[in-house]
């Protein structure tokens, strides 16, 4: 199928960065959030991250108005209904989400695929509020969305081969690196980070090391440009117990039980950098 024209919900951290890609991509884009403060929150972070291409010399004045020109911000939903693709990155919340599909279901026409930018919750869940299941897929956008090649392409147990083959080639014409994933609880993202970061956490517990031998075992040793606690700290601990709780459940496995440290510094309050203090403290300045 030829997509020309794509619309992103929700126009927050994942939501603009979507949306810049695909203008960058050349395709026509509506960013829908629902207050118009959110919009243009957006739209003002997608015209500094261009804005920094040009000064750095990347990008051409004219190009940059271009791609702010190819998107159209809105609050109605209505003006979604002739995109091809419309991808979701709204708050992670399967009711909100459900609901979000619902009525896109009606609004779109009968060839638009529905994808989900969500980090946790199931595709084949989410197809289930909408008629159109092989229709339905995951695009899991890593952040931030411009610098970062994957795109995980999730199949739900009713995605179609073809739906699956024409989120591939948009990714690749996104210049991003599509990995097809089937449907199972963290995908393979967060399956595999998560469970490594918790350990992370056990060894800290456990006082087996300290947390900056425990970070740079993994980055000297293992060559990741980050240690695990560091990590954790930039993703938010709440969301890494909260991913750690939805394989925990999804599998019924007691090999993904939340560190009980990981539990005890979220219940504290100590969420990461974003609160100035996780398992490292962090300046305000
Ligand atoms: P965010 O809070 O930055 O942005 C969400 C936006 O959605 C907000 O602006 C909110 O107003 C808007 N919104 C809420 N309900 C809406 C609706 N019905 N219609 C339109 N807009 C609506 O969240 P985010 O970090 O961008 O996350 C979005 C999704 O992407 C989540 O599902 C999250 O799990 C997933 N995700 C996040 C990251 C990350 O690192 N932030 C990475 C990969 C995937």
């Amino acid at each position: 199928m030829e997509i020309k024209k794509i619309g992103v919900i929700g126009a927050g951290t994942m939501g603009h960065g979507i949306a810049l890609v695909c203008a960058k991509s050349g395709y026509g884009v509506v960013m829908r959030d629902i207050e118009q403060k959110f919009v243009d929150n957006g739209m003002s972070k997608i015209n500094k991250f261009l804005s920094r291409s040009v000064e750095k010399g990347k990008l051409g004045e004219e190009e940059k108005n271009k791609i702010l020109n190819k998107i159209t911000p809105t609050t109605r939903l209505e003006e979604v209904k002739d995109c091809d693709v419309v991808i979701e990155a709204i708050l992670e919340d399967v009711n909100l989400k459900k609901n979000l599909f619902k009525e896109l279901d009606t609004v779109c026409s009968e060839h638009t695929i529905l994808a989900s930018n969500t980090s946790t919750i199931p595709i084949t869940d989410l197809a289930s509020a909408t008629k159109r299941p092989e229709k339905f897929i995951g695009m899991h956008f890593m952040n931030p969305v411009p610098l970062m090649k994957l795109v995980e392409v999730i199949k739900g147990l009713r995605t179609s081969d073809e739906t699956a083959a024409a989120i591939k080639a948009l990714a690749e014409k996104l210049d991003k690196t599509p990995v097809e994933v089937n449907d199972y609880p963290g995908f393979i993202s967060n399956r595999i980070l998560m469970p490594m970061i918790n350990e992370a956490v056990y060894c800290l517990m456990e006082g087996v090391a300290s947390k900056e031998a425990i970070d740079n075992v993994m980055k000297l040793g293992m060559n990741h440009p980050m240690g695990p606690l560091e990590l954790a700290d930039l993703i938010g601990l709440d969301i890494c117990l909260h991913i750690m709780e939805v394989l925990y459940n999804g599998f019924s496995d007691s090999k993904y039980k939340p560190c009980p440290l990981l539990r005890k510094m979220v219940n504290a309050g100590y969420l990461g950098r974003k609160t100035w203090r996780g398992f490292y403290e962090y300046s305000k300045k």
